[in-house]
């Protein structure tokens, strides 16, 4: 029997409309550039705007894209740092009926224009920051019809509008296209750490079901009386949806634009109130170091933070001891990829624990439990389902809702499977499912170690590495071994003043958690581990360079 329920699409001007009336005067507060300073280095200035000022100007995009003759499901680019009007642009574009595609700001020109044609943007969006790479993108990329800059140009140029003339030369859209809610409504590439980019395409429902599934308590706990502060980027699987999720709830939106050193986030989460915030551990590393500052110097700072959402790659116990020690803050680590929108997974204390105690920060070390109507399963060399007993480890998959269930052009096939008669995601990752949902991801299939036909976790040798006083950074790689096929190799950095342990050392210190078999053969100490454009270890360099190393 067919339900009388009303069959109401689910489209992304719902978020604009509610942040246009419902939370007009909430604040959006942008940390820009000002100029440079004496050392070279960017200085800061505050904006401040509202949801009512950034949805009105959302729909004047919307009106210029249209008049530009950008067409439904045509692709506008943008190559721009987190701030008020990279937000105008999450809602203006789709609201007009085009595609949102976020550009890498950190991508070589090569890779960028390779990611421009492939996706055949035609209008795009470029920070002023980004100006320099305007010449090669016009060369390089027949698709795109139009540049427009955000923000003032130093000086002007030619074949290019300035983004806050243009969009002030049109009324606001004043009634919505038609639109569909399964139309593409943005565009991601994933990073590329396993391969050449793939596209994937958000649709208007995925992000709204995304959204709505994104603010809840055992979520990322988002509503109106919050400030959020994505730090991780706009470019990056949007922002992990914050910007959504806060627009439709109408959470102040606190964005710290080019800057990303602790001091600077420290300050902004200080005088904005901050009370969510979300990046990866790297910035997490960063934020720690100078609030350790800041109480060595007796000026701690005044924070409101409820929750840091961490995520992009695994959060070390040691850091999230540290955060919640040291400064009684809660780390909440979080799962999910570019094909994932990205919520997959969001760790939770389960009542009767206590975040603060060895228990809860083991379970907060692991990934977290799925968000309601997301699936996940762990298949073995087979692809036969594996028990959930916290212990067998395979390759997960995931179907839901806003996963992705084809890549744009049809790439990366293999990536995509039946089960049972359903769909599924190879994610790539290696987990552990546990009886009450808790997933753990071991590696990356392409990370793994495989040592005499048995899997090695460097994931999990690498946190208990940086819980050492002296191990600031650790990766851990597979290196080729006669005997054992691969054999683990950790990289490390250390902390400032501090020795090398040495082998002895650090055997000892592994050996209580693992068995012999997995500690590794050495121990090598780098200046830097090489990250890549969303601040994860780049492995694959990582390998080379010892594998040359070996060699010599
Ligand atoms: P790419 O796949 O190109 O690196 P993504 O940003 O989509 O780009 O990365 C997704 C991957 O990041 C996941 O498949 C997983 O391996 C890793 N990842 C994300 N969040 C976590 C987490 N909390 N813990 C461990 N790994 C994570």
């Amino acid at each position: 029997m067919k339900s009388t329920m009303m069959d109401v699409p689910l489209l992304i001007p719902e978020i604009v409309e509610r942040a246009r009336h419902f939370f007009a005067e909430r604040e959006i507060v942008s940390l820009m550039v000002a100029g440079r300073g004496e050392d070279g280095q960017p200085t800061a200035k505050l904006h401040r705007t509202t949801y009512g000022e950034v949805a009105e100007r959302a729909l004047r995009l919307a009106s210029a894209i249209t008049a530009a003759g950008v067409g439904p499901g045509e692709r506008v680019a943008t190559l721009a740092v987190n701030s008020y009007r990279h937000l105008e642009a999450y809602l203006g574009v789709p609201s007009s009926g085009a595609v949102l595609h976020t550009l890498n700001i950190r991508l070589h020109p090569d890779q960028l224009c390779w990611i421009i044609n492939h996706a055949e943007d035609k209008v795009l969006l470029i920070e002023n920051l980004f100006a320099d790479k305007i010449p090669t993108i016009l060369e390089n990329c027949p698709s795109i019809e139009k540049i427009v800059v955000l923000g003032p140009l130093p000086k002007p140029m030619d074949g290019v509008e300035d983004y806050d003339t243009w969009i002030m030369n049109h009324a606001p859209q004043s009634r919505y296209p038609e639109m569909l809610e399964t139309d593409a409504a943005g565009m991601c590439y994933t990073s590329g750490t396993t391969g050449n980019p793939k596209a994937v395409t958000y649709s208007h429902r995925s992000t709204l079901l995304h959204s709505l599934a994104s603010a809840p308590k055992d979520a990322l706990n988002v509503g109106q009386s919050d400030a959020v502060l994505p730090i991780v980027p706009m470019f990056h699987v949007n922002a992990w949806g914050l910007p959504y999720t806060c627009s439709l709830y109408g959470a102040k939106l606190v964005f710290a634009g080019a800057f990303s050193d602790g001091p600077s986030l420290a300050k902004l989460m200080q005088d904005e109130q901050v009370t969510i915030t979300a990046g990866v551990p790297t910035i997490w590393m960063g934020l720690l170091n100078e609030l350790d500052r800041a109480v060595g110097a007796g000026k701690p700072y005044q924070l409101q933070l409820e929750r840091l959402v961490v995520g992009g790659s695994a959060a070390p116990e040691a850091m999230i001891r540290a955060f919640s020690e040291r400064h009684h803050l809660k780390l909440a680590q979080a799962w999910g990829m570019t094909e994932t929108h990205p919520l997959g997974t969001v760790s939770i204390t389960p009542p009767g624990m206590k975040f603060a105690s060895d228990a809860g920060y083991a379970l907060a070390a692991k990934q977290g439990v799925a968000v309601p109507t997301v699936q996940l399963e762990i298949l073995d060399d087979a692809g036969n389902i594996l028990p959930h007993d916290g212990k067998s480890m395979g390759r997960l998959i995931t179907r839901g809702p806003w996963i992705a269930g084809s890549y744009y052009g049809g790439a990366g096939q293999e990536n995509f499977l039946e089960l049972g008669g359903q769909q599924w995601f190879d994610t790539g990752d290696i987990a552990t499912l546990d009886g009450r949902g808790f997933m753990h991801i071991q590696d990356r299939a392409k990370d793994l170690i495989k040592s005499g036909g048995e899997w090695i976790s460097s994931v999990d040798l690498e946190n208990a590495l940086m819980a050492h006083p002296a191990v600031s950074q650790a990766a851990v790689i597979a290196m080729p071994d006669p005997k054992w096929d691969e054999r683990p190799l950790a990289v490390l950095v250390l902390r400032p003043d501090h020795d090398h342990p040495g082998y002895a050392e650090l055997t000892a210190f592994l050996s209580p958690r693992f068995a012999k078999w997995w500690l590794p053969d050495a121990y090598e100490v780098v200046a830097a581990i090489p990250i890549g454009a969303t601040g994860k270890f780049l492995k694959r360099e990582l390998r080379e360079q010892f594998a040359e190393k070996k060699a010599e």
